[in-house]
């Protein structure tokens, strides 16, 4: 499985872009290519790797908030524009589809009628395991403002968890158990912002659970420009567990 951080900020940092992995991976024989959130600074990322208007297979949005949705819009359109023809996964909580259509209304009213390609909405609630595009996919609810469900996806022998936003719970911490990579939001050190994740809270969630690596994004702005040093030393003195923080265009294999 190969990870490529699109972005790694938080909602409104200058120069970071908002949190988005471009994720491939193997599955019953074939590439599965999926984008896990797209907020509004992302499409320019996505469209630099040069990918044909075909390859993506799916888009997971982790909750509504606008630096994780309102990037749908300029990709949708450009796949119109590049003649995609090949159906696109949207999976998401609960009321995807209608968020997903209102948000393309607003940013080009009338459009979705005119998409050549399909759109197939997948809602991944808690509780049970949805099958898509040859991957399991389960969800649980951490704590942020926005209803927000962190997500679980395994192929046969690869697993990763992706927070989205918000602070950790033990519904969260139970769906990351005994995963390969965390990727979390972790809005700042220690001080609790609420709704959010910490960089100890996460070094405590990845431990509990027994996870390989664990991956900080989403740090908040400030914290980023005059702390990074600081983070990134904490990372590399835990010994127990392999914590990165990635940098925009970073990959990770798995
Ligand atoms: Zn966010
Ligand atoms: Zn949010």
């Amino acid at each position: 499985m190969e990870i490529i951080f699109l972005g790694v900020g938080e909602a409104f940092d200058e120069s970071v872009p908002n949190t988005s992995m471009l994720l491939t991976t193997q599955s019953e024989g074939r590439a599965v290519t999926l984008l896990l959130d797209c907020g509004y600074s992302v499409p320019p990322r996505f469209w630099q790797q040069g990918l044909d208007a075909e390859t993506l297979d799916g888009i997971w949005i982790s909750h509504f908030h606008a630096d994780h949705t309102f990037g749908l819009p300029a990709l949708l359109v450009r796949f119109w524009e590049q003649r995609r023809s090949g159906e696109l996964y949207i999976l998401g909580q609960q009321g995807i589809e209608s968020f997903v259509r209102k948000c393309l209304d607003l940013a080009y009213p009338n459009f979705y009628p005119r998409l050549r390609f399909g759109l197939r909405f997948k809602e991944v609630e808690p509780g049970k395991t949805v099958q898509a595009l040859g991957l399991s996919w389960s969800t649980a609810v951490n704590d942020h403002p926005q209803r927000n469900l962190a997500l679980r996806l395994e192929t046969g022998k690869k697993s990763l968890f992706y927070s989205g936003d918000g602070r950790p719970t033990i519904e969260t911490g139970s769906l990351a158990r005994r995963v390969q990579l965390i990727i979390h939001e972790a809005f700042n050190l220690a001080d609790s912002v609420p709704g959010h994740g910490t960089i100890t809270g996460c070094l405590e969630m990845a431990r509990v659970a027994q996870a390989r690596t664990l991956a900080l994004v989403h740090i908040q702005r400030q914290v980023r420009k005059e702390r990074l040093q600081e983070i990134k030393s904490l990372a590399s003195s835990v010994h127990d567990l392999e914590v990165l923080v990635p940098e925009v265009g970073d990959k990770l294999i798995i």
